[in-house]
């Protein structure tokens, strides 16, 4: 089963990913974190993203492409086990790109986007707590507020973009890490 884990900066994907994959066994994209290991290998990519994640903003359609198509072709196993999309798609050229890619190369699909309906007041105050220890240059307000914005203007059509598809499921992103965890599995099973 390939699974989009979809929401808000601070609605809890990294850390509700990392119990889908102890759970099912399935192979992890967080392209947030392919992101941040570039920036800290100091590559070509890196540089380009560093300023852009700093900023808040998103970077461009056809690199984030092509980061994910590599990753995919870097882990044979990865369609086979399922996949886990944590951070991509976030633009509707970006969730087109990844149907074409699983149906032309890996004869798939995408199966259920798992979407993580947090506060805002609450988003915020996640990831100023975050930012007290993930070192990231983007846990910080004046950014935090940069993302929100992007996510409302780029990020959150794929939302009527999945539920069209008819693959959207709400999950009420607000309780306890378990409550969340418990319905997204709730969720999957039907
Ligand atoms: P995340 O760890 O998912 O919150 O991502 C951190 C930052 O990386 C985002 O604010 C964007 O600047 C960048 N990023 C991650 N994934 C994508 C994506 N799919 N498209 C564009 N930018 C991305």
């Amino acid at each position: 089963m390939n699974i989009v884990i979809f929401g808000a900066p601070g609605s809890g994907k990294g850390t509700q990913s990392e119990k889908l994959i102890n759970e099912y066994s399935l192979h992890h994209i967080s392209t947030g974190d392919v992101l941040r290991e570039h920036i800290a290998n100091g590559t070509e990519i890196g540089k380009v993203a560093s300023a852009i994640i700093a900023n808040g903003q998103l970077i461009p359609d056809n690199l984030m492409i092509d980061i994910l198509a590599d990753n995919l072709k870097n882990h044979p196993d990865a369609i086979e086990k399922g996949v886990i999309f944590d951070g991509f798609p976030r633009t509707i050229p970006q969730a087109e790109a990844l149907n074409e890619l699983l149906k032309k190369e890996y004869d798939s699909e995408i199966h259920a986007v798992v979407g993580l309906e947090v506060a805002e007041d609450e988003l915020v105050r996640r990831m100023i707590e975050r930012g007290k220890s993930s070192g990231r240059a983007d846990d910080n307000l004046e950014t935090i507020q940069k993302r929100l914005s992007v996510y409302h203007k780029q990020t959150q059509p794929l939302c009527e973009y999945y539920k069209n598809a008819g693959k959207y499921r709400p999950i009420n992103g607000n309780g306890t890490v378990d409550e969340i965890f418990g319905e997204i599995k709730e969720q999957l099973k039907k």
